[in-house]
């Protein structure tokens, strides 16, 4: 064993036994389950994981939010980093040993979509909540004991303690870094920075308001805060997050259930008609609203970061645009995750984005249902488990 690791001449080409948290239905605790993992194909990549956190999609596809999007057994999880156990037929990028991030919105490198500078979405990789086998060959490369197939999820699955996916879909990282930290970069810490800094461009000396203060939330803060504004305002109806929040670049802070007038109307008084940027991060249609209202006539600018239920459509009227708002949405922060990710992994090293604050909780890999606890009680910004 060596970090954590067994040697590959063990298991390369393989079916690996490990243990996984396996869902068998919307809600139902996790399963600490012995699966077999198989070897990775052509153009895959299998991992060791080393550490998993646990993002508010997870809680979303756990209790299964979206009906069409169910599917089980199944090994949620996308926010993880880990160690390359072994590589599949032509991966030349990556190499058994590589300190890597997994990431749920891949970057294939020759679709149309990843030759364009415009978009961070991927013909063969990108994210796709419906996607539950690889692209490859349409199979799982999880099985329980008995051989039932277990579905993936996001490209990633990471709640077991290997995992196999497109080589679109890992990215490498300097090993001085700390994995430790670094796993929140997979997720929440890139969509929330990438959204302040790749989509708004938030601007030295510009005002912001923020809704909902988890790690995408408190995220979006850090890039803010980075990129120089103002004055940055934390919604939440979990006053507990102002404290973090404080301390990570927010400046202000209202919930909403203080007060009778609607939030906009707070937001629009304290900064003289308005924010340049908002943005929704906590994923309900109402606070979309609330958020789009809070920008300033004339320019300002509302980024979506919440995955919404569906059906679910645009809570505004397309006579409200009219006003100059503008309204945008972003996968992953807009970042192309293979291209850009290690150097932004470079600039947290350097301290400009603090990543050990967003860990709030740490625990064994066996307590995930715990961990879902702490998210749902609004306890943890991120809890990491131990694989
Ligand atoms: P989280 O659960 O940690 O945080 C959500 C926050 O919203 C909580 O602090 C909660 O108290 C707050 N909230 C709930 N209702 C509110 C309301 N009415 N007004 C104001 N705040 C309210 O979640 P997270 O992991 O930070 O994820 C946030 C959202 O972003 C989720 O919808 C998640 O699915 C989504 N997400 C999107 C991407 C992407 O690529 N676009 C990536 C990761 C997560
Ligand atoms: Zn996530």
């Amino acid at each position: 064993m060596e970090n954590g690791l067994r040697k590959p001449s063990e298991t390369t080409g393989q079916v690996i036994s490990c243990k996984a948290a396996i869902t068998w239905g919307p809600g139902e605790p996790f399963v600490i389950e012995e699966v077999k993992v198989d070897p990775p194909q052509k153009m895959e990549v299998r991992i060791k994981i080393l550490f998993t956190s646990i993002c508010h999609t997870d809680l979303s596809a756990w209790q299964g939010e979206n009906e069409a999007q169910r599917a089980y057994p199944r090994i949620l999880g996308h926010e993880a980093s880990g160690i390359v156990e072994s590589v599949g037929e032509g991966v030349m990028d990556i190499k058994k040993g590589d300190h890597v991030v997994p990431i749920f919105n891949g970057e294939c490198g020759d679709c149309p979509y990843c030759k364009c500078e415009k978009t961070n979405m991927c013909e063969r990789a990108g994210v796709n909540p419906f996607m539950t086998v690889m692209v490859n060959d349409g199979k799982s490369r999880f099985s329980c004991k008995e051989g039932k197939p277990i579905f993936h999820f996001l490209n990633t699955s990471t709640f077991c303690e290997y995992t196999v996916v497109e080589s679109a879909c890992v990215v490498k990282i300097d090993p001085d870094a700390s994995l430790k930290t670094m796993t929140l970069l997979s997720c929440g810490v890139s969509t929330g920075v990438g959204a302040a800094w790749n989509i708004a461009n938030v601007k030295a000396g510009s005002t912001v308001a923020i809704f909902g203060l988890g790690a995408v939330g408190l995220a979006v803060a850090e890039g803010a805060r980075a990129r120089g504004a103002t004055k940055i305002i934390g919604v939440d109806i979990n006053p507990n997050k102002f404290i973090k929040g404080r301390a990570m670049g927010i400046t202000d802070t209202i919930n909403p259930r203080d007060f009778e007038k609607p939030v906009h109307e707070c937001i629009r008084e304290m900064t003289g008609g308005g924010v340049d940027y908002s943005f929704e991060c906590a994923g309900i249609s109402e606070v979309l609203r609330e958020a789009f209202l809070s920008t300033h006539e004339g320019w300002g600018l509302t980024v979506i970061l919440g995955i919404h239920t569906s059906p679910k459509m645009l809570p505004l009227h397309p006579m409200e645009l009219f006003t100059g708002r503008v309204i945008i949405a972003t996968v992953f922060g807009g970042f192309k995750g293979k291209t850009q990710l290690p150097n932004f992994a470079k600039e947290c090293m350097q301290g400009v984005v603090n990543l050990e604050e967003f860990i709030t909780h740490e625990l064994p890999f066996e307590k995930i249902n715990e961990a879902f606890q702490l998210l749902i009680d609004g306890k943890s910004v991120r809890c990491l488990l131990h694989l």
